[in-house]
């Protein structure tokens, strides 16, 4: 599945704020937005002033989306999907299509504390490390239910990066519909989430609209 692997920390300067896509490195002195907060490129610097009070509706519409799409780390085409789907399930569409964002299966394993952002999380399902519900799988757009459960795989286990995962862990927070044993190394999916445990600073009635012009 293709992916952006261009710098991460120059999409957080796109959006103009933390998307926290670097894991521990976001809460350092090291993080690129604290030393250059304004656009990428060569005008950005000198296109900051005045240009959030100029900013058109559609112009709020495409960052808004384009942030959840970098948050997520999910190119276009696979995002709009995702949009039409949630169109056409029961409920509100904005809340539907976050929390299909959300059961990603590497979102889950970023949201149980496993890994320090959802790319190292891509990375570690990427390489095959977890089973959903006792069966391998190395896809991280893999879509969970309530109920699933995830646990790390039994070869992974020996490999010294899975074995430090729960002392490293334990400092990071799981989400509350999540239940995770850091010491078995496996979680469950408890329930959807709700809208105000989903994070990230989203906006997705600007999504809406975005998709509905
Ligand atoms: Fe964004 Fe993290 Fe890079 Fe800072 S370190 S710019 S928060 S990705």
């Amino acid at each position: 599945m293709a992916r952006y692997i261009g710098p991460a920390c120059r999409l957080c300067r796109r959006e103009g704020e933390k998307l926290f896509l670097k894991g521990e490195r976001c809460f350092t002195p090291k993080c690129s937005f604290e030393r250059r907060s304004y656009v990428p490129g060569e005008h950005g610097r000198a296109g900051m002033a005045g240009r959030n009070n100029r900013a058109s509706d559609y112009s709020r519409q495409l960052r808004a989306k384009q942030k959840a799409r970098r948050v997520y780390g999910i190119l276009e085409k696979q995002f709009r999907r995702y949009f039409k789907e949630a169109q056409k399930k029961h409920g509100l569409t904005g809340l539907n299509l976050l929390q299909t964002l959300e059961l990603r299966l590497d979102n889950v394993v970023f949201r149980f504390g496993l890994a320090s952002s959802r790319a190292q999380a891509r990375q570690m399902v990427n390489h095959g490390h977890f089973m959903v519900n006792g069966r391998r799988t190395d896809i991280p757009s893999m879509l969970l239910k309530m109920g699933d459960e995830i646990s790390v795989r039994e070869a992974s286990r020996k490999n010294t990066m899975i074995k430090a995962l729960p002392d490293l862990s334990e400092g990071r927070p799981c989400a509350m519909w999540l239940a995770r044993d850091l010491k078995a190394l496996n979680g469950r999916v408890l329930r959807l989430p709700e809208r105000g445990e989903i994070d990230g600073n989203l906006d997705e009635q600007l999504i809406i609209e975005y998709y509905s012009r």
